[in-house]
């Protein structure tokens, strides 16, 4: 049985953050957090209402109008980077706080379930300052007949309502309030019910060892996901930036049309791993079973269509199925510890329901296939190869949000692109072949947001992150993800 963090200490995380202040939710209402390693209640967090919502809209708005934040980008920057540290300098605790509420493996929280997305805050701090596209000369013109200079100036595009997941949520949550305070916004956040803690801390570290300014960053935690609707719906926010599932996506995109509010969303995804007939298939067969497997497959931008020469199935099939069986899930705690469990119960009935599908559509299992027998508690579900289905197939199609993986054959380059982009969803992808020019021609012809050829990492502060098609709408992290949060405005002056 996991051992789970016992040592974790919910002290003072049972709190939202409101104009500058924490303090309990309307009538002190809390809900629990859970250990999905254990299913042990790790404590309670702050459970706030719409009026806890409405307050914390309010103190945004009231920030952005009324205070210097908006037009003060030296403040901004030395805000952030005090953030940054003091995250830093709680990173013992952060790291086995987020191993045990989110159950995500111990060796990811020094990468980006904690570490990576803390030291990113530079990035966005770093463009507060350089930003050169403040104020752009066009120069002068005469349209008209009447001489004129013009200037593009970007301003802070105002309150910002950030929604977030479960699944990475130091990394998703940090990468919406690091650009958009970066860029001059107030900002409320709303976090998954599921992991309202690793916010709740953030909201205690930012409102105890910065200078934030109130009301420039509310955090409202909640069991109740209608506190979504209500911030993405609210005529006082001017942008929605929202990470989560397609379906929520569409439904935040509706609230926010009321009023027009500009949205960001980043969604699902299906992402094909294509490997080509020269590739080292070993090698791309290892790389894909080891993505899935980490972190239980909980990730928007993993690959989990596995597309192969069919000349090579089997020996991909192999390869990939022995690399997942040594990778059976796992205490999270343990620093070898690759797959860890799935975050809820819920979450483990919907993996379990993919996997009746795939015996029902008629696929078959080369590793895996259910729940972990080394766990009498914990939502574990071992790696899993599903083979005998084709692209049509709703396991194929669907997003499972598990570890697992199906195995397509492909009959060559124009085969393997035309199965990755029979897809819903375009987030990411990746290619393997000996010959780096048609594993770019792969990659330029798949219509996603991101690729990675023969084992690249495109994941850093300055790439932009997104999706094609139904996987989202805008840009993440670099500078396009800063530009999320700008306004533009073209001015002229006769001269
Ligand atoms: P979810 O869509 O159920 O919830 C995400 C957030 O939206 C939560 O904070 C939730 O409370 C809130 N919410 C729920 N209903 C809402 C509504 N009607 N209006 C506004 N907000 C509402 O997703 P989840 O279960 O927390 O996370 C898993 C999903 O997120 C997966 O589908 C995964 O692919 C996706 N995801 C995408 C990315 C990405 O960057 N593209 C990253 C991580 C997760």
């Amino acid at each position: 049985m996991a051992e789970g963090s016992a040592s974790v200490s919910g002290e003072g995380l049972d709190v939202l953050l409101v104009d500058g202040a924490l303090r309990p939710a309307k009538g002190g209402a809390t809900f629990e957090t859970l250990n999905p390693a254990t299913e042990e209640v790790l404590g309670v967090a702050a459970d706030g209402s719409a009026e806890d919502m409405d307050g914390a809209i309010a103190a945004a708005r009231a920030a952005f109008d009324e205070g210097s934040w908006s037009s003060d980008p030296a403040l901004r920057a030395h805000c952030l980077r005090q953030l940054r540290d003091a995250l830093q300098a709680h990173g013992d605790e952060l790291r086995a706080l987020t191993t045990a509420e989110v159950g995500a493996p111990a060796f990811l929280t020094s990468g980006p379930q904690f570490d990576v997305p803390v030291a990113d805050l530079s990035f966005a701090a770093d463009l507060a300052e350089s930003y050169d596209g403040w104020r752009v000369d066009l120069g002068e013109a005469a349209p008209m007949g009447i001489p004129s200079r013009r200037w593009v100036l970007r301003e802070p595009a105002g309150v910002v309502g950030a929604i977030t997941p479960w699944n990475f949520p130091h990394q998703i949550n940090l990468a919406k309030l690091g650009p958009a305070l970066a860029a001059g916004c107030t900002v409320v956040l709303k976090p998954a019910p599921d992991t309202p803690w690793c916010a709740s801390a953030l909201a205690r570290i930012a409102a105890e060892e910065t200078d934030l300014p109130p009301g420039v960053l509310n955090v409202v935690t909640s069991s109740d996901h209608s506190l979504g609707a209500q911030l993405s719906g609210d005529p006082r926010v001017d942008v929605v930036s929202f990470t989560g599932s397609t379906a929520t996506g569409k439904a935040v995109m509706r609230n926010a049309a009321e009023h027009l509010t500009r949205v960001f969303l980043e969604l699902g995804g299906k992402s094909a791993f294509v490997v080509l007939d020269d590739a080292d298939v070993t090698a791309a067969a290892s790389t894909a079973g080891f993505m899935v497997s980490t972190h239980a497959g909980q990730g928007c931008a993993i690959t989990t269509r596995l597309v192969v020469p069919r000349a090579r199935f089997d020996e991909v099939v192999d390869a990939a199925a022995a690399t997942m069986a040594g990778l059976a899930a796992g205490d999270p705690t343990d620093p070898g510890t690759i797959c860890g469990p799935l975050i809820s119960a819920r979450q483990r009935e919907r993996v379990e329901g993919y996997l009746q599908l795939a015996r029902d559509e008629g696929g078959t299992f080369a590793c895996g296939g259910g729940r972990s027998e080394r766990f009498d508690r914990g939502y574990f579900i071992d790696p899993t190869l599903v083979v005998g289905l084709d692209n049509s197939s709703r396991v194929a199609r669907e997003e499972i949000f598990g570890p697992v993986l199906v195995v397509l054959p492909h009959d060559g380059d124009d085969d393997a692109v035309r199965i990755a982009n029979d897809s819903p969803y375009g987030l990411s992808g990746s290619v393997f072949s000996a010959d780096p020019e048609r594993a770019w021609r792969v990659a330029r012809a798949v219509r996603t947001g991101t690729m990675s050829v023969n084992g690249g990492i495109w994941y850093g502060a300055d790439v932009p992150f997104g999706g094609y098609k139904q996987s989202g709408i805008g840009r993440e992290m670099g500078v396009a993800g800063f530009e999320e949060y700008l306004e533009t405005k073209a001015v002229a002056e006769g001269i």
